[in-house]
């Protein structure tokens, strides 16, 4: 038996209950894990509200993260006892996910847990940290270096804090975008930033094509006219990573910062991400993040406490990363 936050869907909407399911429950797969931590992204928000069609089966166990033990493995890579990680792959979505004390997923998809890492700062990293320092990878590879001026935006989240926090280990010069700036500012300068600002200074389209030269690089997690008026701001042959869309899908641009200032837009996406370049983001984690720093922008809640978390992270109001304890 295992036990995990199940969700239903029926007249009345979607429902979730915790509930103890029966091994053979588990969906076909090559490993069996433990798990032992999950977490809280925005796209778990969306699952657990029944938003975008991101689940088609029900009933459906919910969490696109997961960390724990191999208790079974057909796969010759994994063996019992070995500590794994999981994020995207569509688990959670597609596939029963780690809301639950047990899972049952592809070898294809674990990762090793790199030395240096505990199973749960694993999860408070998570997709949302794991996407972050894909960002931030690809802003180094583009050229960006110490001391360069780099922009956070939706820095109190998820995906933004962790940036904020590893793009300052490197030695960037960050600035972090947030409407939180009274309660969060602190918080941000603490995990590295040197500079906050109101993400209204972001907020609308660019009047221009081209306003003044301001970032070296920027991750954002934000997309929409956020990204637009950023894009008119990064400086000549600087670099965009677009990994978000918490204020919007859409992009209100021109070509021109493209064709005028050589500006690079990067697409970031942490769920097909290869095994080989996942690998690497893992090691870089484990290599870059500051331990005490993670911690502090880290909550802790239990199964239960997710259906009501789900509004607060799609309103954008839970801060830093929230780590699923699954045993209770
Ligand atoms: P969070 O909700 O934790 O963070 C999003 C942050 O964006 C909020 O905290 C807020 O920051 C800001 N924000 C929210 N609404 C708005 C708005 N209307 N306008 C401007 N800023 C806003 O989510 P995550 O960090 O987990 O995810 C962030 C984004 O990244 C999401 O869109 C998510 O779907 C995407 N994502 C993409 C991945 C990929 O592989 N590409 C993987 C993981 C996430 P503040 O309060 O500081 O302003």
């Amino acid at each position: 038996m295992f036990r995990a936050l199940l969700l239903d869907q029926t007249a009345d909407g979607i429902t979730t209950e915790v509930v103890e399911l029966d091994d053979d429950r588990l969906p076909d797969g090559d490993v069996t894990v433990d798990v032992e931590w999950s977490s809280l992204n925005f796209k778990d928000g969306m699952i657990l509200k029944g938003q975008g069609r991101l689940v088609r089966d029900y009933p459906h166990v919910p969490g696109i993260d997961l960390a724990g033990t191999v208790v079974e493995s057909g796969d010759a890579r994994y063996a019992p006892g070995d500590r794994v990680v999981l994020t995207g792959w569509r688990v959670g979505e597609a596939w029963w996910g780690g809301y639950a004390t047990r899972a049952r997923v592809k070898g294809d998809w674990l990762s090793p847990l790199p030395d240096g890492l505990t199973t749960r700062q694993a999860m408070a990293v998570g997709t949302a940290g794991f996407t972050a320092m894909m960002a931030v990878d690809q802003l180094e590879r583009h050229g960006v270096a110490a001391g360069d001026p780099v922009l956070v935006t939706g820095a109190a989240g998820g995906v933004g804090s962790t940036a904020v926090g590893l793009a300052a280990r490197l030695g960037f010069a960050v600035t972090a975008s947030t409407g939180r700036a009274d309660m969060e500012g602190d918080a941000l300068r603490a995990l590295g930033a040197v500079d906050v600002i109101d993400r209204a200074e972001l907020a609308e389209a660019p009047t221009r094509p081209l306003l003044s030269e301001r970032w070296a690089g920027c991750v954002d997690a934000v997309g929409s006219a956020t990204l637009a008026h950023v894009l008119a701001e990064v400086r000549y042959g600087g670099a965009v990573a677009a990994c978000g869309l918490a204020g919007g899908n859409d992009l209100p641009t021109t070509v021109i910062p493209f064709l005028l200032r050589g500006v690079t837009l990067y697409g970031i996406d942490s769920v097909m991400c290869p095994a080989e370049r996942r690998a690497h983001v893992w090691q870089r984690l484990a290599d870059v993040l500051d331990g005490d720093a993670l911690e502090s922008m880290t909550s802790e809640v239990g199964l239960d406490e997710l259906p009501a978390l789900a509004d607060e992270i799609l309103a954008g109001r839970t801060r830093g990363r929230v780590v699923v304890r699954t045993a209770g």
